[in-house]
């Protein structure tokens, strides 16, 4: 590595991507590229000798910016946003200039502990129960993603109720979420070797807002257990991904301590929401939750990837993922004294991604972040004001957060359920490539989902997003 050389091309990089954030706004946000374009525009095999980086940074312009869909762009509304930042990617920058792997604490004691740390500030600000900071019992990690934090705990859930009913009973062990859980949560059992059959999905509807019924999670638990079978694991979200309802914690809580069962609650987007005083309540009764996860690379302006996840009884997760070879022994670990993150986690190597996280909380500030995040919610309540002023859409759920879930109401006696009608102004308005919004289904009904969640957005690009759809609305009912 030649210092000098690279600050000269990191400058370059740097203006490369300042420019980028310049022009975002004007660069269609849905990438409308068709499939196996790249193969088309690149040699296919690498270059024998070096070339230079300004030619690589034009086919960056030229042939991969096109291929790209632009999650940063303000007027991208799709999926749940994946927030970043000058701070965050100051963080990335760091990290990447250290380029360290600190898996064990003596790998870079600093990266172990800023993540002890930053985990205990990020736990204080969310009002988490004590046993959930690195001082007690628990402790909090950062993991590379929500569907990595889900597994480890559903391994560590499995692994602790199998010491005590023995390893025979695993085909016996149920796992309960709702029908509205992301599907991480399957990915992660199926990993974890349960009988596919034994991971009930409970039926939610719309007079709970989708949100999982704890009478619904008594009566599936007794069946089980009258049937022999050993209830062992409940996922609640606050904020599911079709339409942001929050289970109830506080009730289900109480059914999982009372049977034994581990409890895990899943915040992975509306996690962030609860820094701020008016929306903690949506995290009351984590109290007795097992472990707790939010995705600070979602909309807590730090770049991706960075999953915060807590757990109660951190011996839990290191029952189950301990390995302790020879080449990796040292005085710290042998000698109990230290955390080392490999037992937390499936990879052995990992990221320094605490500065990322630790730049964001101090360049912003826990005030920076509540702003951040009441402004998406007010443009989302801006938004939802729009659509209920027009007739001809409805809103489906109550807002909760920055998401709002509607659809355009098909014609008076048309034949068409509405289905066809939302899929085809789905497809209008993203092939503008103006906006760009994804849908769910819930009901049985194929719904519109808009979030607000870029920092850049500004009330200019909900109002011109809302434009769109109210043209092409018109232009589908014929009436423009
Ligand atoms: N949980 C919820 C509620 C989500 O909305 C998502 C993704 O949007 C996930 C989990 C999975 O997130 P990740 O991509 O971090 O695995």
């Amino acid at each position: 590595m030649d210092a000098e050389q690279l600050r000269e091309q990191a400058h370059k990089m740097v203006d490369f991507i300042a420019d980028y954030y310049k022009t975002i706004e004007n660069l269609p946000v849905l990438s409308q590229v068709e499939p196996g374009y790249l193969g088309k525009l690149l040699p296919d095999s690498a270059p024998n000798h070096p070339e230079p980086l300004q030619e690589i940074l034009s086919d960056v312009q030229e042939k991969i910016l096109p291929g790209v869909t632009h999650w940063q762009s303000p007027n991208y509304f799709a999926y749940f946003p994946s927030n970043s930042s000058i701070a965050g990617f100051l963080g990335e920058m760091l990290s990447a200039g250290l380029n360290i792997l600190g898996f064990s604490w003596i790998t870079s004691p600093a990266a172990t502990e800023l993540e002890m740390i930053v985990l205990d500030w990020v736990a204080k600000a969310f009002q988490l129960p004590h046993h959930f900071y690195s001082t007690g019992q628990g402790g909090g990690v950062i993991q590379g993603t929500a569907s990595e934090a889900v597994l480890v705990v559903l391994l560590a859930a499995r692994d602790k109720i199998l010491r005590r009913v023995g390893k025979s009973a695993l085909s016996k062990l149920v796992m309960y979420a709702s029908d509205q859980t992301h599907s991480s949560l399957l990915k992660a059992s199926q990993i974890g070797g349960l009988n596919p059959e034994l991971c009930r999905s409970l039926r939610t509807d719309p007079s709970t807002n989708y949100a999982l019924s704890p009478d619904a999670l008594c009566e599936a638990i007794s069946n089980d257990i009258a049937s022999g079978l050993i209830p062992f694991f409940l996922c609640a979200t606050v904020g599911t991904t079709s339409s942001t309802a929050v289970d109830p914690l506080p009730a289900l809580g109480k059914i999982a301590k009372s049977n034994g069962i581990w409890f895990h609650v899943d915040a992975a987007y509306a996690g962030s929401a609860c820094v701020c005083p008016e929306y903690r309540h949506h995290f009351n009764g984590v109290e007795e939750a097992d472990s707790f996860n939010m995705n600070a690379h979602k909309w807590f302006l730090t770049n991706f990837d960075c999953s915060l996840l807590w757990v109660q009884d951190r011996s839990a997760l290191i029952q189950s993922l301990s390995t302790n070879p020879e080449f990796l022994k040292n005085k710290a670990s042998q000698g109990n004294l230290v955390i080392d993150y490999k037992d937390w986690q499936i990879p052995l190597g990992r990221r320094f991604r605490s500065l990322k996280l630790w730049m964001v909380l101090r360049l912003y500030g826990l005030e920076g972040l509540r702003n951040h995040i009441r402004s998406h919610i007010d443009l989302a309540a801006h938004f939802e004001e729009l659509v209920r002023q027009d007739p001809r859409f409805e809103v489906i759920t109550p807002r909760a957060f920055s998401l709002v879930c509607f659809r355009l109401l098909p014609r008076p006696n048309s034949e068409d359920d509405g289905n066809q009608l939302n899929r085809d102004l789905l497809d209008s308005v993203n092939s503008t490539g103006n906006i760009f919004i994804t849908h769910t289904v819930l009901s049985g009904k194929h719904i519109l989902r808009f979030v607000v969640g870029s920092p850049l957005t500004e009330e200019r690009h909900v109002n011109g997003a809302w434009q769109i759809l109210q043209d092409k609305a018109s232009a589908l009912l014929g009436n423009s």
